[in-house]
């Protein structure tokens, strides 16, 4: 190794990925003539999120040829926001590259990613510009989801973005300076800023085993980012609650005028029914609401690590 060698570490999130994993290291060190040329070393950073499956296996396989090779293993499944931290965190390289194992994220452009960090962008970013091959639904929520976020958070979260994504040793450390349990990348990234650079690419799908997310998981993580990335839903609460009260006022006004225009028979049992249940209903939704923001505050302060890990090299 050359003295002023500069190294780029691949952090690659893997939960069930004993079949990608070879194909993945395979097509990634064909890149390594170019970077060869840049006096840039590659070092493989594997993050095992307790599959259940032999991805350690695998790992340990290409380490016996590659001693770049490096592992993190958790003691149970925490999750790919979890398994982007613990890689981050082991990364040791000039610059890092968070990428999925699937080969979702084309090694083939990790050159070109390279070379707008050399005109000195701070990060290059990726995002799908097509969801081609994805349940039509899942692309319906998908889409909402960012027009949501655009209008309710001040932090900027690009649609279709992908966490496949090359940054400087500067960015990384700021990522890693935040601190959060309820972490939320597409946010992040957004949030530490630096000059980012997007390219954008075609869908592709994945080479081996399956997607892990379900619908019901796509949505508990969209709940996440929002409430990681925005107070809008509190703010929501409040207007709620001042409109209730401003439309109570008012009909108490109207009640108390009648009453003394026309006396009081007792009558209007259906819509008292219909106005009670509505309000007992916005109550209780505004207290959800707080309710998730308040869940997210005790995780938060019970400050557990973010992940174990059981074997790394
Ligand atoms: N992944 C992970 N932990 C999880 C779920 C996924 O580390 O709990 C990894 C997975 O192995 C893959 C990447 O995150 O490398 C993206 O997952 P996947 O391909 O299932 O998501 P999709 O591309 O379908 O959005
Ligand atoms: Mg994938």
């Amino acid at each position: 190794m050359k003295a002023d060698t500069r190294i780029l570490s691949i952090i690659v999130p893997c939960y069930n990925e004993e079949k990608s994993v070879p194909l993945f290291y395979a097509e990634t060190v064909k890149q390594e003539t170019f970077f060869h040329d840049k006096n840039v070393e590659f070092e493989f950073i594997f993050v095992d999120d307790g599959s259940k499956d032999d991805t350690v296996g695998a790992v340990k396989s290409l380490r016996e040829k590659d001693d770049r090779v490096h592992l993190v293993s958790f003691s149970r499944n925490f999750g790919k926001e979890a398994a982007i931290i613990a890689g981050l965190e082991k990364a040791s390289g000039d610059f890092t590259v968070l990428m999925d194992a699937d080969l979702q994220d084309p090694p083939a452009i990790l050159p070109e990613m390279y070379q707008y960090i050399e005109e000195g962008y701070d990060s290059v970013a990726t995002r799908r510009v097509d969801r081609k091959g994805e349940p039509p639904i899942r692309s319906f929520f998908a889409r909402r989801f960012y027009g949501l976020m655009r209008k309710i958070s001040k932090t900027e979260i690009v649609d279709g973005a992908r966490d496949y994504r090359l940054m400087t040793r500067q960015v990384t450390d700021a990522i890693l300076a935040m601190k959060e349990y309820n972490r939320f990348s597409k946010g992040i990234f957004g949030w530490v800023g630096f000059s980012t650079k997007w390219i954008e690419y075609e869908n592709i799908q994945r080479v081996a085993g399956e997607t892990k997310w379900s619908f019901w998981k796509l949505f508990l993580y969209s709940l996440d980012g929002i409430m990681a990335f925005s107070t809008a839903p509190l703010s929501i609460a409040s207007v709620f609650g001042m409109l209730f009260c401003l439309v109570a006022f008012v009909f108490m006004i109207f009640i108390f005028v009648r009453a003394l225009i026309y006396g009081d028979p007792v009558a209007g049992w259906p819509s008292m029914m219909c106005i009670i249940s509505l309000i007992g209903g916005v109550q209780l939704l505004c207290l959800g609401i707080m309710g998730q923001y308040m869940s997210k505050m005790y995780m938060e302060v019970k400050d557990r690590p973010k992940y174990l890990v059981k074997e790394e090299f």
